[in-house]
This record gives structure tokens, sequence and C-alpha cells, in this order.
């Protein structure tokens, strides 16, 4: 059986009732109701407790009570325990039967292990006459205690079954405390489970924990090898994420609450895994991506033309089009590309409006009902495209924006039913101008970059580099990449919070489009470059600054400079290898083409020239613009 799954209240934006609902629809079976948002409600506890059962959840945990312990003898001391019993009755009338303390952080308390455990030892039997338990917490900035070992030896003292242990992963790890230390523990004295991730950065642990924590899988922290200590011990209790990030308290309330379920469950999955234990899972294991078969683009019939032109030039071939739909495919070197200008399609209206838009990124994995039954159970959701009774389905999954991910199995032939193919282009002798897609670069709101980082990397086997900052003229931009091992399918996710980046401008003027570019690679970036001179106006110009400034920085052969210029290519090495790539915009849409070279492992992405690119687009759009309107 699988653990009971919670989530405490406070991670969430909205009013109580909103975020049970949020709490509901994600999957939970829990929630920690974090004290203010009970408080801050103007129902009574037993109201409260109508609403959640009416939700279908329970309270598995009040929170949290603090500087009770190792309060000097006398009116303090006193205060606590009156106020200890007061909360009791309050948990009574919310149906809950479990109160978290934290470490006391109370200028007046006296350290000393003994006293704390007096002190739970009396408040046990007042818990015991109100059949409540109290969980004691080490917070990693508590005064005396601060290290769950401590928080530990407190319980063990105290000695009283009304008292117990709980643990929360942020705590121990942001201390760097050896989780080897819990796998000793009891599991009749761990009496809850709370968890969080976040970025390593050095600073204050409370600030630190009160506004950057996030969602395990989300940040920097060993997760999975502090759940494997808890599963070592035989704790069974509710594992239940706390999470205090300043973005997602002013984020949507389903988004976070979908995030939270998903990273549980792809936790639990992986600590099951690592265990050795994958019988205990529920889930398929992770998809492994194959072979990216195509990207769909949605077009106005009336550019048709125009674009089959256009791809041809970039070494596109016609290969056929669907039986019964306006569709048709593309390619070259095993890369295919289909134009859509089917009016019944869903995605028909946004692609009329946006010109070219990206609908659909297609790619093999080993077993797509697998895929699809994992995907659902972290809270993926079905695109639903319509279906001809000839035409072979395979799964849709929603992804960011409204762009789809089409996912084939290993075993399908998506091509032989539903089009006529009148060639494949392997018969063809001539060496193929792009070798395969570089990468295709996602662009969405900064909130929801974290998100869909998430999802590609728990539902799919795919890796995360870090985070990088690029600047542009008129804010940062976020990018981050996520790829499959073998880097077949890599995406770049940019997201930026200031409102007119070049990311924020694209978001604006898209119905829902994700994809901001496409970067094909080539072994010929001259070649490419001079295809598309004749194009007007459509390769993004660079500065001769930036190329005096290249030329002084790796010292490049004066030929290689002026083949560069001519291109309007732009330059990068990093210790293993070159990097070329320039910039392809066409008049009818805002999505544009990115045309990579490779030499001897370069990694990168051309960050070091980002800003350059960026304040190019600046001046394009800013041209092009002040043309529309004259
Ligand atoms: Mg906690
Ligand atoms: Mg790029």
């Amino acid at each position: 059986m699988r653990q009971k799954t919670s989530i405490a209240t406070v991670c969430l934006s909205g009013d109580l009732e909103e975020k049970l609902a949020a709490i509901q629809r994600a999957g939970f079976d829990g929630i920690e109701i974090f004290e203010q948002d009970f408080i801050g409600s103007h129902l009574r506890p037993e109201d409260v407790r109508q609403m959640v059962a009416d939700h279908g959840l329970e309270i598995k945990l009040f929170q949290p009570f603090r500087d009770f312990e190792g309060l000097p003898k006398g009116a303090l001391r006193d205060r606590a325990f009156s106020r200890a019993k007061y909360k009791f009755e309050v948990m009574q009338r919310l149906g809950t039967d479990l109160m978290l303390i934290c470490s006391s952080t109370h200028p007046e308390a006296l350290g000393g292990i003994s006293r704390m455990a007096d002190d739970f030892a009396e408040l046990g039997e007042m818990a015991r006459n109100a059949e409540v338990r109290v969980g004691f917490e080490a917070l990693a900035w508590g005064r005396f205690i601060y290290d769950h070992r401590d928080a530990w030896e407190v319980v063990r003292r105290a000695n009283h079954p009304n008292i117990g242990l709980i643990l929360d992963s942020f705590h121990s790890l942001v201390r760097k405390i050896e989780t080897d230390s819990i796998r000793n523990i009891p599991p009749e004295k761990i009496f809850f489970v709370q968890l969080a991730d976040a970025p390593v950065i050095e600073m204050d642990y409370l600030y630190h924990s009160r506004h950057f924590r996030n969602m395990p899988g989300e940040g920097d922290l060993d997760i999975a090898c502090f759940m494997q200590a808890v599963q070592q011990t035989g704790y069974q209790g509710p594992l239940s994420l706390e999470i205090f990030n300043d973005q997602f308290r002013r984020s949507d309330t389903e988004l976070v609450a979908r995030d939270g379920y998903r990273a549980l469950v792809h936790l639990m999955d992986e600590v099951n895994r690592l265990e050795d234990a994958p019988e205990a899972s529920l889930l398929p294991e992770k998809v492994q991506i194959g072979h990216l078969e195509y990207i769909e683009c949605v077009i106005r019939a009336s550019d048709l033309a125009y674009y089959l032109e256009f791809f041809e030039q970039i070494g596109f071939g016609y290969l056929g089009r669907h039986k019964t739909k306006n569709v048709h495919i593309l390619g070259q070197a095993g890369l295919n590309l289909l134009l859509n200008c089917e009016p019944s399609y869903l995605l028909a209206e946004e692609g009329r409006e946006f010109g070219l838009m990206v609908s659909e990124i297609a790619f093999y994995v080993p077993d797509a009902s697998a895929a699809l039954k994992r995907s659902m159970m972290l809270g993926a959701s079905q695109a639903h495209l319509q279906k001809s009774d000839t035409e072979v389905g395979f799964p849709a999954l929603n992804g960011a924006g409204k762009t789809i991910l089409r996912l084939i199995d290993a075993n399908m032939d998506i091509w032989a039913t539903d089009f006529d193919v009148i060639k494949r282009d392997d018969s063809q002798n001539e060496t193929p101008l792009l070798s395969k897609i570089d990468h295709i670069a996602q662009t969405m709101s900064y909130d929801e970059m974290l998100s869909w980082t998430l999802f590609y990397t728990t539902l799919f086997e795919m890796k995360k580099t870090p985070l990088v900052d690029v600047i542009d003229p008129d804010g940062i931009i976020k990018s981050q990449v996520v790829h499959s091992l073998d880097n077949g399918v890599c995406l770049t996710l940019n997201g930026s919070d200031a409102r007119h980046t070049r990311a924020s401008d694209f978001i604006t003027t898209s119905p829902g489009a994700t994809v901001q570019h496409i970067a094909f690679a080539t072994d010929d970036i001259f070649k490419i470059a001079g295809h598309l001179s004749g194009l007007d106006g459509a390769v993004l110009p660079q500065t001769a600054n930036y190329y005096e400034d290249i030329q002084a920085r790796f010292g490049l052969a004066s030929e290689v400079l002026e083949r560069l210029k001519a291109g309007n290519i732009l330059y990068d090495e990093d210790e293993k290898g070159q990097f070329y790539h320039f910039y392809c915009h066409l008049e009818q849409t805002n999505m544009f083409f990115e045309f990579v070279q490779r030499i001897e492992g370069y990694k990168g992405f051309g960050a070091a020239n980002a800003p350059f690119r960026l304040a190019a687009q600046r001046r394009l759009a800013r041209r092009r613009n002040l043309s529309k309107a004259s």
C-alpha cells in the first residue's frame, strides 16, 4: 500500500477553501493545517473540519506551535502550557490528533536536554488526557535544538507514548546532517515526515527556509537519500510537503498543488527503485526518450507555398501529404517537419493568428501505453485531438502553453497508414544540409519554469543543467536546459519576470505558442548562411563591433572573420570546441530559426552571444513594428 500524501496549506496561495479544492483535485490524501490559515478564517473549527471532510481530505497535522520547551519555571512556562492546552481543544474541534512543536527560538529559553525532556514528559500527560499527540521538530535555526539527533534525544528521554519526533528534510539536509542518523530511530516514534527541497545558496537558514524552499526534485538537496533513510526505519506514516516559497505563494493554486503531488509521487517512486523494490512502485518506469520523429507547425493555408519554398532552401524535400487532411510532410536526414493547414485541427485558429506555430513535438518511446500511464499518474493531461476512423492513434499530452507532446510507440509506423508518402529522402545521395534538431527553445512565464522542468524530469528520463541568466536589454531572462540522456531531445526553457524582454514580448504576442525558436544543426553553417542570404532581411544582422570584439578575443584568421561577417554568424568557444550559429526571422511569424554548427564537442548554446543576439532582435522588432505602422 502506498503511504498517505499530504501538503501544508501554507504552501499555496488563496483562501482555505480554494486551497482545499486544489489539494483535493491534485490527488492528496490530507493536509497540514497552518494555524494562520485557520485563525484567519471566519469559520468555526467544526466548520473547517466539515469543509476538509467534504473535500475528501483529513487534517494530518496542526502546525506550528512555537517556543514551548526550556522556559524557566514561572509565568512564561505556565503560559506555554496553558497555550498548549487551548490548542489541544482547538485540535479536538478540528478533528486532528497531531500537533507540531518546532524547537524554541525564545530569548529566555534555557538549554539542557533533560530540562526539555521533562517539559515534554509533562506535556505528554496533558496530551494523553486530550487524546492528542505531539511531534517535536528541530528547526535549523533553533536556539538550542537545531539537529534532528538532539530533537530525537529529547523525545527519547521524555519517554512518553504521546510524544514523538517530526523530521523535516529541509532542516536536516541544509545543515548537512548525516541521514544515516535517522535509520535507527524506532518507526513508531517518528510521528510525521515533512519534505522540502531547496536550491543550495549560502544564506541565513531562516531566510533560506522561509523564501526558497521548493518541491522535491526542484532544488539541489538529496531528498531521495533522506527518504531512503526514513524508509529504512519502517516508517509508514504520511509524507507531507511543507514548502515556503515566495513564487508559489503568488502562483496559481492549482498549478502548485499539482506540481507538489507530482513531485511527491515521483520521489516515492524513485526511492522504491533506489531501495531495489520497484514492485512497490505503482508507476511504470521513467520514460526513455528515443528519436525525435517530427515537429508539427500550424500555418495559414495561404502561406503553404511560401513555407515550402523557405524549407526547401534549408534542405527539406517534400515527402507527401496526409490522406484526408491538409497536412504536409517535409523531410531530410531522418528529420520530419509537418506543415498543418487543416481547418479542423485543434490549434488551427492559434496557428492562423500566430503565422507559424509549433503545435506538436513527437518522439519515440519504448512503450507508449506505459508512458501514457506514468504521465497520467503524475498528473499530466491528454490533449483531445480529433481522429478519423482510419487514422492511427497515439498518445498526445498537453505540454507547456498549447504545445502537444506526442509519444510514438517503438513498434508503430505512423506514416504508413495516414500519409501518402511520395518519397523518403534516404534515396538521395547528396549530403543533407541539416543533420538534426539541436534544440527547441520553449518560452514561458517565469513562474511556470520550475513546473515544466519538473514535468520533463519526472515523466521522462531527462536531466537538467543549472539555470543560467541571460541579459536582455530590457531585463533578465532565465534559461534552463532539459535534455534526454543522449541529447537527442534537448529543450531550452526560457522565462522572464521583466515585462519587455524578448521572452516576455513573445508570450504576450503568442496565442499559447511556446516554441520561440527551433535550432537546426548543420555540418556546413556557411552553406546554409549562403542559401539564406538572399532572403530579404531575414537573417539577423550583427554589428561590426561584435566582429572586432571576437577577433580580439579569439584571434580568428581574417578570412574566417570575413565569412562570419558575411553570414552574420556568431562565434563562441569552450574548452572543447567551437560553436557557430545564426538566426533567421521570417516576416510571417514571431517564431524564428537558429542554425548551429558544433565542432569537437562544444557543449553550450552560445550564452556569451545571447546579449548581442537579443539586442539585435530588439532592433529588428522595432524596425518591423515601425514599418507596419507607417
Ligand atoms: Mg517543518
Ligand atoms: Mg538557441
